[in-house]
């Protein structure tokens, strides 16, 4: 057993507790075993303890990327979203092999554990590319595998194939695998506008039949569901109508961006307890417009927070989405209450990981994995910690992933003074870079 003790622990239960003092007891298991003050810690006179200074909390869950584009990173930076798809990226996404994907994708779970992002919901393909390199740095992924039907895509095989790849790799290693049950699968179809209509409810089947999650591109922009919007009314009145969502057949659905959502749009997500991944980083710097997230959230819709793909978001920060949601929603309620920064940070971590269907994660909590984020309060950011209110606004609004030390997921560290453990931070740069500069 490992016993981690620092000055402040934040849980990251429901109320947002402040524990002064405070212990976290991890097993050989890499599940948490007790979480408190140090005053109420059960003896453990075997325990390797390690006496850390600043603050305790969980990972943090970034619920929408495709990190492997972070060689694709500044690319076609400028242009509209359908434009930079269709003549940038998807071309240069075509020139990448495996190879190359793994390499983008150690160096961006290098990028998020450094930053303190434990989990990340992926949807890219080569996914064994995808999964042998979280499980390099160490890091924990819902991977979605891309299933898409666009001219050029169909080098990958069709959607039929792309959905039929997954439902045979979960039905032979399961749903969730790995050290630490650090990979776990779900489908990943595109969106409504790169798959035809019968796909979804297709793939919801396939999901739905194993309990896994259906991540989707939905409602980013007003241009690219046009179609389905004339036909159907919305996509989500489209999932609906397709028997996508329906009450008797529950399905793990996320929604990705959900910008340009009416309130019947709304309304039906709660129904169906459709989650959105709102990626306001992307969003602003793509001018899509901004999830409505004060609507959202009264209507009882589970919300997580995402970067999206470094290619167009570009930094993999979860601190500065999460600061960007409180702002962007503030600014669009005109209520300087709206989301404060307990919210905030329980939507990066408890909340997201909910919302992504793990009560596993998200917060440092008896049986739940540890996945631990140590941070300094060595900073200008900290010039008052004893009152608990304004010392997590301080670590929200005024920190961020600089601040972050040391990682740990499923009990393992992996990220040690700012550093990774398992993997060479230089060389998987340098590997990167040879790739980024040939595509
Ligand atoms: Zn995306």
């Amino acid at each position: 057993m490992v016993r981690l003790t620092a000055p402040v622990l934040l849980p990251c239960d429901p109320a947002c507790s402040v524990i002064r003092d405070g212990v976290l007891d991890i097993g050989a298991d890499g599940r948490i075993l007790w979480c408190g003050p140090r005053s109420e810690a059960p003896a453990a006179p075997d325990a390797e303890v390690r006496e850390l200074t600043g603050i305790l909390l969980p990972g943090l869950v970034n619920a929408h990327c495709h990190t492997p584009m972070t060689v694709l990173r500044g690319l076609g930076g400028d242009l509209p979203l359908m434009r930079w798809l269709q003549e940038v990226m998807w071309p240069a996404e075509g020139r990448m092999d495996a190879a190359d994907v793994r390499a983008g994708m150690l160096l961006g779970c290098i990028e998020m554990l450094r930053a303190g992002v434990t989990t990340s919901v992926e949807m890219y393909f080569y996914t064994d590319a995808v999964a042998d390199a979280a499980l390099d740095a160490g890091s924990r992924l819902v991977l979605t595998p891309g299933i898409i039907a666009v001219p050029g895509w169909d080098r990958l095989g069709t959607w039929q194939q792309m959905a039929a790849e997954v439902s045979a790799r979960i039905d032979a290693n399961g749903l969730r695998y790995g050290p630490g049950e650090r990979i776990e699968l779900g489908y990943g179809p595109h969106g409504a506008y790169t798959l035809p209509a019968e796909a979804l409810p297709s793939v919801a089947d396939a999901a739905r039949e194993r309990g896994a999650l259906m991540h989707m591109h939905l409602a980013e922009t007003t241009v690219e569901d046009a179609e389905q919007r004339a036909r159907y009314g919305s996509v989500p009145r489209m999932l609906e109508q397709l028997g996508v969502l329906d009450p008797a057949r529950p399905l793990r659905l996320l929604a990705a961006h959900g910008v340009h959502l009416d309130d019947a749009d709304i309304a039906l997500f709660a129904r169906h307890q459709v989650t959105v991944a709102h990626c306001p980083g992307s969003n602003a710097k793509l001018a899509a417009g901004t999830a409505r997230v004060p609507a959202l959230r009264r209507a009882g819709v589970p919300l997580a927070l995402g970067t999206d793909g470094p290619a167009s978001s570009d930094d993999l920060d979860m601190w500065s989405v999460a600061r960007l949601t409180g702002r962007m929603a503030r600014l669009a309620s005109g209520d300087s209450a709206e989301l404060t920064a307990t919210d905030l940070l329980l939507l990066a971590t408890r909340h997201g990981a909910a919302a992504i269907g793990r009560d596993d994660l998200g917060a440092l909590e008896p049986g739940r994995w540890a996945d631990v984020v140590h941070v300094t309060t060595d900073d200008p950011a900290f010039l008052h910690l004893d009152d608990d209110t304004r010392l997590i606004s301080n670590l929200v609004w005024a920190g961020g992933a600089r601040l972050v030390r040391d990682v740990w997921v499923a009990g393992e560290q992996v990220i040690a003074d700012t550093e990774p453990t398992r993997t060479d931070r230089a060389e998987a740069q340098s590997t990167a870079r040879a790739v980024a500069a040939r595509l």
